[in-house]
Protein backbone atom coordinates (compact mmCIF):
# COMPACT_ATOMS: atom_id res chain seq x y z
CA UNK A 1 0.00 0.00 0.00
CA UNK A 2 1.10 3.20 -0.64
CA UNK A 3 1.41 6.54 1.10
CA UNK A 4 -0.34 4.69 4.07
CA UNK A 5 0.53 8.01 6.16
CA UNK A 6 -0.70 10.70 4.18
CA UNK A 7 -3.89 8.14 3.48
CA UNK A 8 -3.65 7.40 7.50
CA UNK A 9 -4.02 10.98 7.96
CA UNK A 10 -6.49 12.55 5.51
CA UNK A 11 -9.10 9.57 6.70
CA UNK A 12 -8.19 10.44 10.38
CA UNK A 13 -8.84 14.11 9.29
CA UNK A 14 -12.31 13.17 7.59
CA UNK A 15 -13.35 11.20 10.12
CA UNK A 16 -13.04 13.75 12.89
CA UNK A 17 -15.35 16.35 11.00
CA UNK A 18 -17.80 13.75 8.88
CA UNK A 19 -18.30 11.01 11.98
CA UNK A 20 -21.99 10.38 13.08
CA UNK A 21 -22.72 11.16 16.70
CA UNK A 22 -23.68 7.62 17.77
CA UNK A 23 -24.62 7.06 21.13
CA UNK A 24 -21.30 4.10 21.78
CA UNK A 25 -19.26 6.66 20.67
CA UNK A 26 -19.57 8.60 23.17
CA UNK A 27 -18.25 6.05 25.60
CA UNK A 28 -14.90 4.14 26.46
CA UNK A 29 -16.76 1.65 28.40
CA UNK A 30 -15.75 -1.69 27.21
CA UNK A 31 -19.16 -3.41 28.43
CA UNK A 32 -21.03 -0.67 26.63
CA UNK A 33 -18.79 -0.96 23.58
CA UNK A 34 -19.20 -4.68 23.23
CA UNK A 35 -23.42 -4.28 23.52
CA UNK A 36 -23.06 -2.18 20.48
CA UNK A 37 -21.18 -4.18 18.17
CA UNK A 38 -22.74 -7.14 19.35
CA UNK A 39 -26.21 -5.61 17.82
CA UNK A 40 -24.53 -3.85 14.65
CA UNK A 41 -23.83 -7.09 13.57
CA UNK A 42 -26.46 -8.00 11.43
CA UNK A 43 -28.97 -5.00 12.79
CA UNK A 44 -28.81 -1.51 10.93
CA UNK A 45 -27.42 1.45 12.87
CA UNK A 46 -31.04 2.88 12.94
CA UNK A 47 -32.91 0.12 13.92
CA UNK A 48 -29.81 -0.35 17.01
CA UNK A 49 -30.22 3.06 18.13
CA UNK A 50 -33.51 2.97 20.50
CA UNK A 51 -32.27 -0.41 21.72
CA UNK A 52 -28.79 -0.15 22.91
CA UNK A 53 -30.61 3.01 24.99
CA UNK A 54 -32.96 0.59 26.58
CA UNK A 55 -30.74 -2.32 26.97
CA UNK A 56 -28.15 -0.30 28.92
CA UNK A 57 -30.50 1.35 30.72
CA UNK A 58 -31.96 -2.21 31.95
CA UNK A 59 -28.36 -3.96 32.39
CA UNK A 60 -26.35 -1.17 32.72
CA UNK A 61 -23.57 -3.49 33.84
CA UNK A 62 -21.75 -7.02 33.10
CA UNK A 63 -23.22 -8.00 36.56
CA UNK A 64 -26.73 -7.08 35.62
CA UNK A 65 -27.09 -8.77 32.23
CA UNK A 66 -25.42 -11.60 33.94
CA UNK A 67 -28.25 -12.05 36.92
CA UNK A 68 -30.98 -11.10 33.66
CA UNK A 69 -34.22 -13.74 33.88
CA UNK A 70 -34.00 -15.18 30.56
CA UNK A 71 -36.91 -14.41 29.71
CA UNK A 72 -37.03 -10.65 30.39
CA UNK A 73 -33.44 -10.47 28.64
CA UNK A 74 -35.12 -12.16 25.04
CA UNK A 75 -38.05 -9.60 25.83
CA UNK A 76 -35.29 -7.00 25.80
CA UNK A 77 -34.19 -8.32 22.69
CA UNK A 78 -36.74 -9.37 20.94
CA UNK A 79 -36.88 -7.45 17.51
CA UNK A 80 -32.93 -7.34 16.82
CA UNK A 81 -33.37 -10.92 15.88
CA UNK A 82 -31.08 -13.28 15.88
CA UNK A 83 -31.62 -14.44 19.72
CA UNK A 84 -28.48 -16.52 19.84
CA UNK A 85 -26.75 -13.45 20.73
CA UNK A 86 -28.69 -12.32 23.92
CA UNK A 87 -28.15 -15.66 24.61
CA UNK A 88 -24.24 -15.44 24.12
CA UNK A 89 -24.29 -11.85 25.50
CA UNK A 90 -25.34 -13.43 29.00
CA UNK A 91 -23.01 -16.52 28.71
CA UNK A 92 -19.82 -14.24 28.17
CA UNK A 93 -21.28 -11.92 30.79
CA UNK A 94 -21.13 -14.58 33.08
CA UNK A 95 -17.60 -15.50 32.55
CA UNK A 96 -16.78 -11.64 32.82
CA UNK A 97 -18.13 -11.70 36.17
CA UNK A 98 -16.08 -14.89 37.11
CA UNK A 99 -13.29 -13.64 35.21
CA UNK A 100 -13.20 -10.55 38.05
CA UNK A 101 -12.75 -7.86 35.37
CA UNK A 102 -13.44 -6.85 31.58
CA UNK A 103 -10.93 -8.94 29.60
CA UNK A 104 -8.25 -6.51 28.02
CA UNK A 105 -6.63 -8.87 25.64
CA UNK A 106 -7.76 -9.50 22.34
CA UNK A 107 -6.92 -13.17 22.87
CA UNK A 108 -8.99 -13.54 25.97
CA UNK A 109 -12.02 -11.49 24.35
CA UNK A 110 -11.67 -14.15 21.37
CA UNK A 111 -12.53 -16.79 24.08
CA UNK A 112 -15.93 -15.32 25.15
CA UNK A 113 -18.94 -16.94 23.56
CA UNK A 114 -20.60 -15.08 20.32
CA UNK A 115 -16.88 -13.00 20.16
CA UNK A 116 -15.20 -13.68 17.13
CA UNK A 117 -12.35 -12.37 15.94
CA UNK A 118 -13.82 -8.80 14.52
CA UNK A 119 -15.84 -8.42 17.94
CA UNK A 120 -12.73 -8.83 19.96
CA UNK A 121 -10.79 -6.45 17.44
CA UNK A 122 -13.31 -3.50 17.87
CA UNK A 123 -13.75 -4.07 21.34
CA UNK A 124 -9.62 -4.02 22.11
CA UNK A 125 -9.00 -1.39 19.96
CA UNK A 126 -12.29 1.19 20.21
CA UNK A 127 -12.15 0.71 24.10
CA UNK A 128 -8.65 -0.16 24.89
CA UNK A 129 -6.49 1.30 22.20
CA UNK A 130 -4.82 -1.87 21.34
CA UNK A 131 -3.58 -2.06 17.69
CA UNK A 132 -6.02 -4.64 16.51
CA UNK A 133 -7.58 -4.07 12.81
CA UNK A 134 -11.07 -4.67 12.21
CA UNK A 135 -12.33 -6.51 9.10
CA UNK A 136 -15.85 -6.46 8.75
CA UNK A 137 -17.78 -6.25 5.12
CA UNK A 138 -17.39 -2.37 4.92
CA UNK A 139 -13.45 -2.18 5.82
CA UNK A 140 -13.14 -4.95 2.84
CA UNK A 141 -15.06 -2.94 0.17
CA UNK A 142 -13.09 0.19 1.12
CA UNK A 143 -9.63 -1.63 1.00
CA UNK A 144 -10.65 -3.82 -2.11
CA UNK A 145 -11.23 -0.46 -3.57
CA UNK A 146 -8.43 1.33 -2.45
CA UNK A 147 -5.88 -1.55 -3.63
CA UNK A 148 -8.46 -2.09 -6.59
CA UNK A 149 -8.45 -6.34 -5.21
CA UNK A 150 -9.84 -8.03 -8.07
CA UNK A 151 -10.13 -11.62 -6.75
CA UNK A 152 -13.29 -12.95 -4.90
CA UNK A 153 -14.01 -11.88 -1.75
CA UNK A 154 -15.57 -15.20 -0.94
CA UNK A 155 -11.97 -16.82 -1.59
CA UNK A 156 -10.18 -17.44 1.47
CA UNK A 157 -6.43 -15.94 -0.83
CA UNK A 158 -8.42 -12.74 -1.22
CA UNK A 159 -9.79 -12.50 2.44
CA UNK A 160 -6.56 -13.39 3.76
CA UNK A 161 -4.66 -10.55 1.51
CA UNK A 162 -7.19 -8.18 2.49
CA UNK A 163 -6.68 -9.08 6.08
CA UNK A 164 -2.72 -8.40 5.82
CA UNK A 165 -3.93 -5.01 4.03
CA UNK A 166 -6.12 -3.94 7.15
CA UNK A 167 -3.32 -4.97 9.63
CA UNK A 168 -0.90 -2.78 7.20
CA UNK A 169 -3.07 0.13 7.05
CA UNK A 170 -4.15 0.32 10.72
CA UNK A 171 -2.69 3.37 12.42
CA UNK A 172 -0.82 1.78 15.41
CA UNK A 173 -0.78 5.63 17.44
CA UNK A 174 -4.61 5.94 17.20
CA UNK A 175 -5.93 1.98 16.14
CA UNK A 176 -9.60 3.25 17.71
CA UNK A 177 -9.92 6.16 15.81
CA UNK A 178 -8.75 4.40 12.57
CA UNK A 179 -10.78 1.30 13.03
CA UNK A 180 -14.09 3.40 14.05
CA UNK A 181 -12.75 5.43 10.26
CA UNK A 182 -12.35 2.69 7.76
CA UNK A 183 -16.01 1.51 8.74
CA UNK A 184 -17.64 4.84 8.99
CA UNK A 185 -16.30 5.53 5.38
CA UNK A 186 -17.70 2.26 4.37
CA UNK A 187 -20.83 2.89 5.83
CA UNK A 188 -21.40 6.62 4.44
CA UNK A 189 -18.79 7.39 1.33
CA UNK A 190 -17.71 4.26 0.12
CA UNK A 191 -21.49 2.38 0.37
CA UNK A 192 -21.49 -0.72 -2.21
CA UNK A 193 -23.78 0.09 -5.03
CA UNK A 194 -23.05 4.46 -5.07
CA UNK A 195 -19.23 5.25 -3.92
CA UNK A 196 -19.13 8.88 -3.24
CA UNK A 197 -15.35 8.93 -4.65
CA UNK A 198 -16.35 13.29 -5.21
CA UNK A 199 -16.10 13.41 -1.04
CA UNK A 200 -13.81 10.42 -0.04
CA UNK A 201 -10.56 11.37 1.47
CA UNK A 202 -8.94 8.02 0.16
CA UNK A 203 -9.66 9.21 -3.23
CA UNK A 204 -5.98 10.55 -3.63
CA UNK A 205 -4.63 7.46 -4.39
CA UNK A 206 -7.29 4.63 -4.69
CA UNK A 207 -6.91 2.86 -7.37
CA UNK A 208 -10.15 1.46 -7.92
CA UNK A 209 -11.12 5.15 -8.46
CA UNK A 210 -8.05 5.69 -10.30
CA UNK A 211 -8.85 3.20 -13.13
CA UNK A 212 -12.77 3.30 -12.89
CA UNK A 213 -13.51 0.51 -11.20
CA UNK A 214 -15.02 1.49 -7.71
CA UNK A 215 -18.48 0.27 -8.97
CA UNK A 216 -17.01 -3.21 -10.16
CA UNK A 217 -15.19 -3.94 -7.07
CA UNK A 218 -15.18 -6.10 -5.01
CA UNK A 219 -16.28 -8.93 -6.78
CA UNK A 220 -18.04 -11.36 -5.32
CA UNK A 221 -18.82 -14.54 -7.29
CA UNK A 222 -20.86 -17.00 -4.95
CA UNK A 223 -24.59 -15.94 -5.36
CA UNK A 224 -26.94 -16.65 -2.58
CA UNK A 225 -30.04 -18.64 -3.77
CA UNK A 226 -32.95 -16.30 -2.35
CA UNK A 227 -35.87 -18.98 -1.42
CA UNK A 228 -39.31 -17.63 -1.12
CA UNK A 229 -41.75 -19.37 1.37
CA UNK A 230 -45.31 -18.89 2.00
CA UNK A 231 -46.80 -19.48 6.07
CA UNK A 232 -49.57 -19.03 7.43
CA UNK A 233 -50.40 -18.34 11.42
CA UNK A 234 -53.76 -18.50 13.04
CA UNK A 235 -54.90 -16.32 15.49
CA UNK A 236 -57.39 -16.96 18.18
CA UNK A 237 -58.80 -15.54 20.52
CA UNK A 238 -61.58 -16.41 23.19
CA UNK A 239 -62.78 -13.97 26.00
CA UNK A 240 -59.95 -11.11 25.33
CA UNK A 241 -57.52 -13.88 25.66
CA UNK A 242 -55.02 -15.25 22.82
CA UNK A 243 -53.20 -18.73 22.24
CA UNK A 244 -49.75 -18.98 22.01
CA UNK A 245 -47.23 -21.69 22.32
CA UNK A 246 -43.80 -21.03 23.86
CA UNK A 247 -41.07 -23.22 21.88
CA UNK A 248 -38.96 -25.75 24.13
CA UNK A 249 -35.84 -24.99 25.81
CA UNK A 250 -34.39 -27.64 23.77
CA UNK A 251 -35.52 -25.84 20.52
CA UNK A 252 -33.00 -25.35 17.77
CA UNK A 253 -34.10 -21.50 17.45
CA UNK A 254 -36.02 -19.51 19.53
CA UNK A 255 -36.24 -20.97 22.64
CA UNK A 256 -38.16 -20.06 24.97
CA UNK A 257 -39.95 -17.88 22.88
CA UNK A 258 -43.99 -17.22 22.58
CA UNK A 259 -45.17 -17.96 18.46
CA UNK A 260 -48.75 -17.45 17.47
CA UNK A 261 -49.93 -21.53 15.71
CA UNK A 262 -50.01 -22.58 12.51
CA UNK A 263 -52.63 -24.35 11.23
CA UNK A 264 -50.79 -27.51 11.47
CA UNK A 265 -51.08 -26.99 14.89
CA UNK A 266 -54.37 -26.81 15.41
CA UNK A 267 -55.96 -29.40 12.80
CA UNK A 268 -59.19 -29.34 13.92
CA UNK A 269 -59.54 -25.72 14.13
CA UNK A 270 -62.43 -23.81 11.74
CA UNK A 271 -60.59 -21.54 9.67
CA UNK A 272 -62.30 -17.84 9.67
CA UNK A 273 -61.46 -14.88 7.63
CA UNK A 274 -57.75 -13.45 6.42
CA UNK A 275 -56.33 -10.42 8.51
CA UNK A 276 -53.20 -8.64 6.93
CA UNK A 277 -50.05 -10.38 5.11
CA UNK A 278 -46.87 -9.66 6.17
CA UNK A 279 -43.24 -10.20 4.83
CA UNK A 280 -39.83 -11.67 6.96
CA UNK A 281 -36.35 -12.57 5.66
CA UNK A 282 -34.53 -14.68 7.39
CA UNK A 283 -30.91 -14.92 5.99
CA UNK A 284 -31.39 -16.37 2.47
CA UNK A 285 -35.26 -17.39 3.18
CA UNK A 286 -37.90 -14.79 2.38
CA UNK A 287 -41.71 -15.72 4.41
CA UNK A 288 -44.82 -14.38 3.46
CA UNK A 289 -46.90 -14.73 6.32
CA UNK A 290 -50.68 -14.80 5.97
CA UNK A 291 -52.56 -14.41 9.56
CA UNK A 292 -56.03 -15.74 9.16
CA UNK A 293 -58.43 -15.94 12.88
CA UNK A 294 -59.09 -19.12 13.42
CA UNK A 295 -61.51 -20.72 16.03
CA UNK A 296 -61.07 -24.09 18.53
CA UNK A 297 -63.22 -26.27 20.71
CA UNK A 298 -60.59 -27.73 22.68
CA UNK A 299 -56.99 -26.49 22.98
CA UNK A 300 -54.37 -29.44 22.43
CA UNK A 301 -50.70 -29.34 24.27
CA UNK A 302 -48.48 -26.97 23.89
CA UNK A 303 -50.97 -24.18 22.93
CA UNK A 304 -52.40 -22.26 25.96
CA UNK A 305 -54.16 -18.81 26.31
CA UNK A 306 -52.74 -15.88 27.58
CA UNK A 307 -54.28 -12.92 28.57
CA UNK A 308 -53.26 -9.36 27.43
CA UNK A 309 -51.42 -8.39 30.89
CA UNK A 310 -49.41 -11.60 30.48
CA UNK A 311 -48.75 -11.11 26.97
CA UNK A 312 -46.94 -7.95 27.09
CA UNK A 313 -44.35 -9.44 29.91
CA UNK A 314 -43.54 -12.75 27.23
CA UNK A 315 -40.60 -13.15 24.82
CA UNK A 316 -42.36 -12.64 21.63
CA UNK A 317 -41.17 -13.95 18.52
CA UNK A 318 -40.49 -11.16 15.56
CA UNK A 319 -43.01 -12.66 13.41
CA UNK A 320 -45.28 -13.54 16.19
CA UNK A 321 -45.30 -9.22 16.95
CA UNK A 322 -45.52 -8.27 13.61
CA UNK A 323 -48.47 -10.62 13.06
CA UNK A 324 -49.96 -9.14 16.21
CA UNK A 325 -49.02 -5.44 15.19
CA UNK A 326 -52.44 -3.67 14.51
CA UNK A 327 -54.76 -6.13 15.67
CA UNK A 328 -57.54 -4.39 17.50
CA UNK A 329 -59.10 -7.61 19.65
CA UNK A 330 -56.17 -7.52 22.15
S1 LIG B 1 -12.19 6.84 -3.80
FE1 LIG B 1 -14.17 5.90 -4.18
S2 LIG B 1 -13.76 3.74 -4.39
FE2 LIG B 1 -11.94 4.64 -3.48
S3 LIG B 1 -12.20 4.35 -1.31
FE3 LIG B 1 -13.05 6.36 -1.81
S4 LIG B 1 -15.25 6.08 -2.22
FE4 LIG B 1 -14.23 4.07 -2.23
Amino acid sequence: MTELPVARAALAAWYEIAKRDLPWRRTRDPYAIWISEIMLQQTRVATVIPYYERFLALYPTVDALAQAPEPELLAAWAGLGYYSRARNLQAAAKTIVALGAFPRDHSILRTLPGIGDYTAAAVASIAFGHPHAVVDGNVVRVLARFLAETGDISQSATKSRLRLAADEFLDPAQPSRHNQAVMELGATVCTPRDPQCAKCPLANGCQAHEKGLARELPIKLSKTVIRRVERSLLVVIRNGNILLWQRPPEAAILSGFWELPEPHQLPNAKIGRALHLFKHSITNHIYTFQVVEGSVRRVPSPLEWVSPDRLSTLPLSTTTRKALAGLTQL
